[in-house]
């Protein structure tokens, strides 16, 4: 059975719910299906230190969850006013309510309901020292957390997908950024506007390809740096290899023909990282 559009906050207001079959919470629920974040714009983050991370990075709670008796102490009345205040609304749940939402028994402590943000790609001017992701058709939403979050740790600017890829705001996908996710800004791009974007960079656009001669650690950086990452399957595609200044590969030994992308991810960021911190 489809589920219901989820219906606006009541801005302020608390509510005490207890059936499993309420509209509201049926509407939560179903924050879980790529198909209804479309619609909403809307997502999940489960976690009350998530969810006061992503407050403070400036994210308004447009609904807080939470179950009836449970110790959440002065963080959760901080929590919980805060949404009234910014317009949101407050849903005090049974922990059955509360179970059925997060899809799982024993759940976090609360869920909150946040707000998706993109920026489009042309709003990006990247500045002198920056360094951006881009990911072609990244399809596991694990990969795209720890990227995410991988990012964050080295201060990347932002990531840009590319094409068809996994959406960045599923529940799988946030919590593999362990907060990240609402500190690192996030682009989509069609392949013709990511080719826009890529003519006008001004450093280098570094494409990871396994068929290329370059290795990754003989390579100069040129700021702002464009890491740009193949899909898991398929790898990086022609036309957006031929986008690059500088193809390189990973040397590997052993058997395996290719690194985990979230792993190769990493190593690149890293390495173009410590060629900054080399450079005057
Ligand atoms: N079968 C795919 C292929 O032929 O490219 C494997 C893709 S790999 C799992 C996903 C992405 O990780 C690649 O497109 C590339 O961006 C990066 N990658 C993985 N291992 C790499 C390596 N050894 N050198 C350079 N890039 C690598």
């Amino acid at each position: 059975m489809a589920e219901p559009r989820l219906r606006p906050p009541d801005p302020g207001a608390v509510r005490r719910i207890t059936s499993l079959t309420n509209p509201v919470v049926k509407g939560v629920r179903g924050l879980w299906l790529a198909k209804n974040r479309r619609a909403s714009g809307l997502f999940l983050a489960e976690g009350l230190k998530l969810v006061m991370d992503a407050v403070e990075f400036g994210w308004p709670l447009r609904r807080l969850v939470f179950a009836t008796g449970r110790d959440g102490g002065e963080h959760l009345d901080e929590l919980a006013s805060g949404c009234r205040k910014g317009g949101g609304e407050v849903l005090e749940v049974s922990e059955a309510v509360l179970a059925k939402i997060a899809r799982r028994d024993n759940p976090q402590t609360v869920i909150g309901v946040f707000e998706q943000r993109f920026r489009p790609a042309e709003s990006i001017e990247p500045a002198r020292d920056s360094t951006w992701i881009a990911l072609e058709e990244v399809r596991d939403p694990g990969n795209l957390g720890t990227i995410i979050r991988t990012g964050d740790a080295v201060g990347a600017a932002g990531v840009i997908l590319v094409g068809d890829t996994v959406d960045p705001y599923s529940v799988e996908t946030v919590r593999a950024t362990m907060g990240s996710v609402f500190h690192v800004p996030l682009v989509r791009a069609d392949h013709a506007g990511f080719a826009q974007l890529a003519a006008a960079w001004p450093g280098s656009i570094v494409g990871t390809h396994l068929a290329a001669v370059d290795d990754y650690r003989q390579t100069l950086y040129r700021r702002p740096t464009l890491l740009v990452m193949g899909a898991e399957r398929s790898g990086l595609g022609e036309p957006t290899a031929a986008l690059c200044s500088d193809l390189v590969r990973i040397p590997m030994d052993g058997a395996a023909d290719s690194l985990n992308l979230a792993v190769a991810t990493a190593l690149m960021l890293f390495e173009i990282r410590r060629d900054e911190l080399r450079l005057p």
